[in-house]
This record gives structure tokens, C-alpha cells and sequence, in this order.
């Protein structure tokens, strides 16, 4: 049975029982928190294995927990989905551009809900053991899940470090953003989410590999790829 633990972060009482009961029953431990600050407090003090994630909250809103989470290197590696409701498309768009995993639209199903917690978790575990891919002074650990640039930890978020990874583990070969949408956010290419998301995530993981950003280049009408040799 599953043992992580999965912080539920919710106003809606109903909802939140309903999640929680459903988690546990799949052998999940549950922490639950009805507003956004006691949230933000609980996933910063427990670092949970998954956080879900109301978008809608008293005090602090979900979009905000998310950027506050993704941009602090002891939380950004969380993974977050995002719980909306219909008539809120433009705030998915921007919760998957601030580095939220996955969002589920309300109403929902739990077995709905379920499926995507274990994909969300399974992609983290996904990983082969004892790889270091290395390309100029930038190193990615696939077995510690670390990056670094000249011997320093580089801190990505869970979908920085998985866009690296596929653009590494592609060798050369230009990727285009709908295959890295696919690959990343595991989304399927009738979904119609927008591909500046993948641009978005681009540009900050240019940022944070600093000198060896140069090494993701973008190619005109087709993708990206990661030059090795660069
Ligand atoms: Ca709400």
C-alpha cells in the first residue's frame, strides 16, 4: 500500500472529506487544511509527496501558494495539482505556468482524482537508478533527482527538472513543444493547453543552469533540442 503523505488544501468541507476518505482508503496518510495560509504553512513544515490544491481560497488563493511553493528551493519540488472549476481555463493556464503537475477540473470523480494523484507520483518514481548525464560542467543525477551547474545544486521545479531530463535524454534531436507537453505534463495533444507553457519553462530553466543555458536551443517552427556538444 501507498504511504505518502498527501496534503489536501481546500475550504469546501465536502470536497475536502471526500478527498481525503477516497486517499486513504488508497493507503495515502492525509493532511488536510481549510485555508490558504494554515495550507502554505503545513506543505512548507511537512513537505508532503503531493499537495492538492484549491484554487479558489480565503486569504491566500491557490495561484499564489503555488508561485510561493515553486520559487523556494526546499518546496519546489513538491508537486501540486490544482483543483478548479469550470470558467477558470485562464487561471489553469497560468497554475501549469507557475509549475503546478496537474490540475482537475470541479466536478470531478474521485477514481478521476485517484488516477491522477498515482500518475503524478509514478512519474516521479519513474527514474532508472545510478545515472549521471553529463554535458559540459552541468550534471543531472537521475538517481538523487539533482541537478548542478559547475559542481553547484541547481534547485528546479518538478517540471523544470523533467523538461531537462527529456531534452537531455533525446541526444541532439529537436523536440517539439506538443511532444514535450505529452512527455512532461502528460497531457494528450487534443487537450488544447497552450505551448508557451513549455516556453515559459524554457526560459527559467535558461535562467537557472545559467552558463550552460545556451545548451537549449530553439529551433524555428519545430522545437527545442539540447545541444551536448555546445
Ligand atoms: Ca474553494
Amino acid at each position: 500500500m501507498a504511504q505518502e503523505k498527501i496534503l489536501i488544501i481546500e475550504d469546501e468541507k465536502n470536497i475536502l472529506e471526500l478527498v481525503k476518505y477516497n486517499l486513504e482508503r488508497e493507503g495515502y496518510r492525509v493532511s488536510t487544511a481549510a485555508s490558504g495560509d494554515l495550507g502554505l504553512e503545513k506543505a512548507r513544515r511537512e513537505k508532503p509527496a503531493l499537495l492538492i490544491l484549491d484554487l479558489m481560497l480565503p486569504e491566500l488563493g491557490g495561484l499564489e501558494i503555488c508561485k510561493i511553493l515553486k520559487n523556494n528551493e526546499d518546496t519546489c519540488h513538491i508537486p501540486i495539482i490544482m483543483l478548479t472549476a469550470k470558467g477558470e481555463e485562464i487561471d489553469k493556464v497560468l497554475g501549469l505556468e507557475l509549475g503546478a503537475d496537474d490540475y482537475v477540473t470541479k466536478p470531478f470523480s474521485p477514481k478521476e482524482l485517484i488516477a491522477r494523484v498515482k500518475a503524478v507520483l509514478r512519474r516521479r518514481e519513474e527514474k532508472p537508478l545510478g545515472t549521471l548525464l553529463k554535458s559540459g560542467t552541468l550534471e543531472l543525477d537521475l538517481d538523487k533527482y539533482m541537478i548542478r551547474v559547475k559542481s553547484k545544486p541547481v534547485h528546479l521545479t518538478s517540471k523544470e527538472y523533467e523538461l531537462l531530463r527529456t531534452l537531455i535524454q533525446a541526444r541532439g534531436r529537436v523536440l517539439s513543444r506538443e511532444h514535450l507537453l505529452d512527455q512532461v505534463w502528460g497531457y494528450d495533444p487534443s487537450f488544447n493547453i497552450e505551448t508557451r507553457t513549455v516556453d515559459m519553462h524554457i526560459g527559467q530553466l535558461r535562467k537557472k543552469i545559467k552558463s550552460e543555458g545556451h545548451r537549449i536551443v530553439t529551433v524555428k517552427n519545430a522545437g527545442y533540442r539540447f545541444d551536448l556538444d555546445a
